[in-house]
């Protein structure tokens, strides 16, 4: 079967190569790929700066934004053949830490987690794979090929399920509006949930043209190009750029006792000037809340297909703005203007 690898580690290493057929084995599911997501982290890898192979491997299979069918189910399993199935990323570290021993392995304490097409486990760019039950998702037939937003979706329900936790620290949080920076994948998804909460939105981006602001209107939410405007003050930033003045500018734009969550990851190295005294002053004084984060358990993929099926399916089909088929996949991988998400289509998601 063809896989999408890489070396870890080796800028411009990617190929698509013939690998084995995957063992059967009694424990898992065998899941015929349908389409694969594209995300910065993949980027990340494909220059070498991030990312791991199995151990005693040179070579990662690449792709963790899954979406397959069963083609096999073991006897007594939750899954039956036919059904749509998404891939948790993540496993648990295997000392293991208290978060891991809870099943809240988005919360690992001692980063020793593994993750799949990411860190030490391959991924699910292949045209076949196999997946531990515990760790596959059912998505609803209806969403048919929109479930491959679902591995995104999970790592922002996971960010407002803990907005919400970090807003009930106090009985009387209400909170009116929400302002996402970045309106990629990531930023609009985190939108959708915002409007799902009926919070007044809106989405800061640098790019005036493309399909973004369309996708941010259609939510009835404000589209604001370059800059946050000075007297925005929302209750809630989900930070989906990772961009250091960005990230600085959004830490002194929230209302008292405003919540901040980080999601977007930096490369670091380009230090920047920054008045630690000010934030401090401003953080203490008004109650204020920054946070990070990363990665989702079962609990926030069942929340993510909850917000994909409530969604209405033209706007996430909006999102995709480019599906490119297996036998092209080099383009997958390339940035263009005006891409959102970008879906690579393998054959099992033809038919
Ligand atoms: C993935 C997460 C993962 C993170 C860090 C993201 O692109 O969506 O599941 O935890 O990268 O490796």
């Amino acid at each position: 079967m063809r896989a999408i690898t890489v070396e870890p580690g080796t800028a411009r290493s990617v190929r698509l190569e013939h690998r084995p057929e995957p063992a059967p084995d009694s424990a898992s599911l065998l899941v015929e790929s349908m389409a694969l997501g594209v995300c910065g982290t993949d980027r990340e890898i494909i220059d070498g700066a991030y990312g791991s192979s199995p151990p005693g491997q040179d070579r990662l299979v690449l792709g963790h934004e899954s979406l397959g069918r069963v083609i096999h189910a073991p006897r007594g399993s939750a899954f039956s053949e036919g059904d749509l199935v998404v891939g948790i990323v993540r496993r648990p570290d295997p000392v293991p830490c208290p978060a891991c021993a809870a099943g809240e392995w988005d919360m690992c304490r001692n980063e020793l987690y593994t993750e799949r097409g990411i860190k030490s486990l391959d991924g699910f760019g292949a045209e076949r794979f196999l997946l531990e039950p515990d760790y596959a998702v059912k998505v609803a037939p209806e969403l048919g090929l929109l479930g491959v937003l679902l591995e995104p979706a999970s790592v922002l329900a996971k960010a407002w399920d803990h907005i919400d936790r970090v807003g009930d620290r106090t009985s009387s949080w209400q909170p009116k509006s929400a302002l996402v920076t970045g309106a990629g994948p990531v930023g609009l998804l985190a939108a959708l949930m915002a409007r799902q909460r009926g919070l007044e939105l809106h989405v800061m981006d640098r790019n005036d043209s493309g399909p973004k602001p369309a996708l941010v209107q259609a939510l009835g939410g404000t589209y604001h190009v370059g800059a946050i405007p000075d007297d925005l003050m929302p209750d809630i930033v989900v930070e989906c750029t990772g961009a250091p003045p960005v990230v600085i500018d959004v830490l002194c734009h929230t209302a008292g006792a405003g919540i901040v969550c980080l999601t977007g990851v930096s490369s670091g190295g380009r230090p920047l000037p920054f008045d630690t005294g000010a934030f401090n002053r401003r953080m203490v004084l008004r109650n204020d809340v920054v946070f990070g984060s990363v990665n989702a358990n079962r609990f926030h993929y069942e929340a993510g297909a909850a917000a994909l099926a409530a969604a209405d399916p033209q706007w996430l089909a909006a999102m995709i703005t480019r599906r490119v088929p297996l036998e092209r996949w080099p383009e997958a991988f390339e940035k263009r203007d005006h891409d959102v998400k970008v879906v690579l289509l393998f054959d099992g998601g033809s038919s």
